[in-house]
């Protein structure tokens, strides 16, 4: 392409809310056939809420979630403060823990009142050596309709199966639609877990989910991905994705997005709306089309 019709394609980018922080970007679009995209706050509105909560038989309903808010309050995670939320939706009261500790990837605990009390993931159970598996039932209900399952625990017992849910942009099944239009292989990367991931898949047509996937094994899924499908974009927007971004073909974050994400990327979309994905490939097929 003459350097003239690269400015037109960024200029027309910009129209659509797309800024190439690279030209190259453009060229290496075109070759793309596979476009994976992080789940929590990209494909979703990153803000998920509780739906469910099921203590165990001794526990009180109440107790829990305030036990649980009160760990999660020390925490950063989308999901910390969806159960923050929830307490304080209740008038609960939110104790002060103590000894807070995050594991990335896993879950939290902290110690409440005297009492030793987590919440995650299952793995952060299985961590912790705590038998979770009579909630198993729930959890498979659960993460079929499409939300993020979680337990609780209190002085090493299970006590209470919790979810939230996520919910999709509006504009998120147009987007993925889409690009399978275009041809182009659509896989997500997430560290939620693997039914909760394929729930959410299916219902958007996305070809493959790498799920339950930690924090700093995003670049290795990409990897994999790229190493079956050929040439990979990865649109993410958190700072566990600057990794995937940098290493990606092709890195595309979100412009609501952290400005890690941004700074790692070479393209930035002005919104969060994921349609422009596609009209970025478009453009980069129509500028680039008879060149080598
Ligand atoms: P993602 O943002 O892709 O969901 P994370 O790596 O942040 O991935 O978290 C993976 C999983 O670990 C979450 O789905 C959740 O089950 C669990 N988890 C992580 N941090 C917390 C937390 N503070 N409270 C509860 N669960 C957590
Ligand atoms: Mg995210």
């Amino acid at each position: 392409a003459t350097p003239t019709s690269i400015m037109v394609a960024t200029g027309r980018a910009a129209e659509l809310g797309i800024l190439f922080r690279q030209g190259d970007a453009l060229h290496a679009l075109r070759d793309v056939k596979l476009v994976a995209l992080d789940k929590t706050g990209t494909l979703t509105l990153g803000h998920p809420a509780l739906t469910d909560i099921e203590v165990a038989p001794g526990f009180d309903e109440a107790e829990v979630l305030s036990l649980v808010a009160s760990v999660e309050r020390s925490s950063e995670h989308p999901i910390a403060r969806a159960l923050v939320g929830a307490a304080e939706a209740r008038g609960l009261a939110i104790p002060q823990a103590e000894r807070f500790e995050a594991v990335a990837g896993f879950g939290a605990s902290a110690e409440v009142k005297g009492r030793r009390v987590a919440v995650g993931a299952d793995r952060f159970m299985a961590k912790l050596g705590i038998d979770v598996s009579a909630l198993d039932a729930a959890r498979t209900r659960l993460a079929e309709a499409a939300r993020t399952p979680l337990y609780a625990a209190i002085d090493g017992r299970p006590a209470a199966i919790l979810a939230v849910a996520d919910p999709l942009r509006p504009t998120t099944a147009e987007a993925i639609r889409s690009l399978r239009g275009l041809g182009l292989k659509v896989a997500m990367i997430t560290g939620d877990n693997r039914r909760t991931g394929e729930a959410i898949a299916a219902e958007l047509g996305i070809d493959e989910v790498v799920a339950e996937v930690l924090p700093e094994g995003k670049v290795a899924a990409l990897k994999e991905l790229a190493a079956r499908h050929g040439r990979v974009a990865f649109v993410g927007d958190g700072i566990n994705d600057a990794p995937a971004l940098a290493a990606a073909d092709v890195g595309i974050a979100i412009g609501t997005g952290t400005d890690v994400a941004i700074e790692s990327a070479e393209v930035v979309l002005m919104s969060s709306d994921l349609r422009a994905v596609a009209d970025a490939v478009r453009l980069s097929r129509a500028t680039l089309r008879n060149i080598g």
